[in-house]
């Protein structure tokens, strides 16, 4: 148990410094499993937190690996001449402040599209999205899915990095939607997965009072095709209690899917 607490403050803290972060928060609950005082902001480095011995006893653990699946189709033209589309975009002011645009990448014909808000830290410099340490995480999620990361799809709404990672703002979202909308004309993915509140209300406005953690697990729908939301890898990497209602909503749309539920082990030591 403690091990996998350390493990898991590790990650937020590596995660939080990757994206920028000079100082770290944490929750009364995980200081105090750490017995450290819960007054102020707890300043960090991964040198600081002992390091974890390995643990496999939440989801999202490493998986065995799955059977070596077929090469993924060739990218079509279409994806690409609109990633090239994306690169050249300056219809909203996130433009200034990219390094490079983040289309999205995968198989060109998912079963599942994942979505998330916008590019981070790592994905603006390497052009990838979710490729920092909540991108870790999200392929844990895929691989204890039974799929490899290759066989699905990743994108983000906004397709440029937000200043200090602030989350894009409605007109910036609306301003950059049309591309996903492409995307997903040309990807025809079975499913969506939303990741976490902006993702969620930039795809489908959500009404009055609604909160992701009211919706998450509830099947809505965007441009007619099914859509999952669920808490982003992020967020699961501050509240790790949270990757149990997360893993359900997995199983929900393998469900959907028709795939089996792989075998995980689950148990909290
Ligand atoms: S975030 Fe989207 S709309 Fe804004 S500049 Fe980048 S690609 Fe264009």
């Amino acid at each position: 148990m403690l091990n996998e607490i350390l493990k898991d403050v590790s990650d937020y803290i590596a995660w939080e410094l990757e994206e920028g972060a000079v100082t770290v928060e944490a929750s009364p609950d995980i200081l105090a499993a750490l017995s450290l005082p819960t007054t102020g902001s707890a300043a960090s480095t991964p040198s600081a937190v002992p390091k974890p011995e390995p643990t496999g006893s939440t989801p999202f653990v490493e998986q065995k690996k799955t059977p070596a699946t077929p090469s993924p189709p060739a990218i079509p033209p279409a994806l690409k001449t609109l990633a090239a589309e994306i690169s050249a975009c300056t219809r909203c002011g996130l433009y200034t402040g990219r390094t490079n645009t983040v289309p999205g990448q995968g198989n060109p014909q998912p079963e599942i599209l994942f979505v998330g808000e916008a590019p981070g830290k790592d994905e603006d410099e390497q052009g990838l999205a979710f490729v920092g340490r909540a991108g870790q995480l999200l392929t844990k999620m895929i691989e204890a899915m039974g799929f490899a990361r290759e066989d699905v799809f990743i994108a983000n709404i906004n397709k440029c990095r937000p200043p200090d990672n602030r989350k894009p703002s409605r007109e910036e979202m609306d301003t950059c939607l049309p591309f996903l909308k492409r995307q997903i004309a040309i990807l025809k993915p079975k499913v969506i997965i939303a990741m976490g509140a902006t993702a969620v209300e930039g795809l489908v406005p959500l009404p009055e009072g609604e909160t992701i953690s009211k919706v998450r697990g509830q099947w809505l729908q965007f441009e007619g095709i099914p859509l999952m939301p669920t808490y982003h890898p992020a967020y699961l990497l501050r509240n790790p209690a949270m990757k149990r209602p997360v893993w359900e909503d997995l199983k929900t749309v393998l469900g959907f899917l028709g795939r089996p539920v792989p075998p995980v082990k689950t148990t909290e030591g």
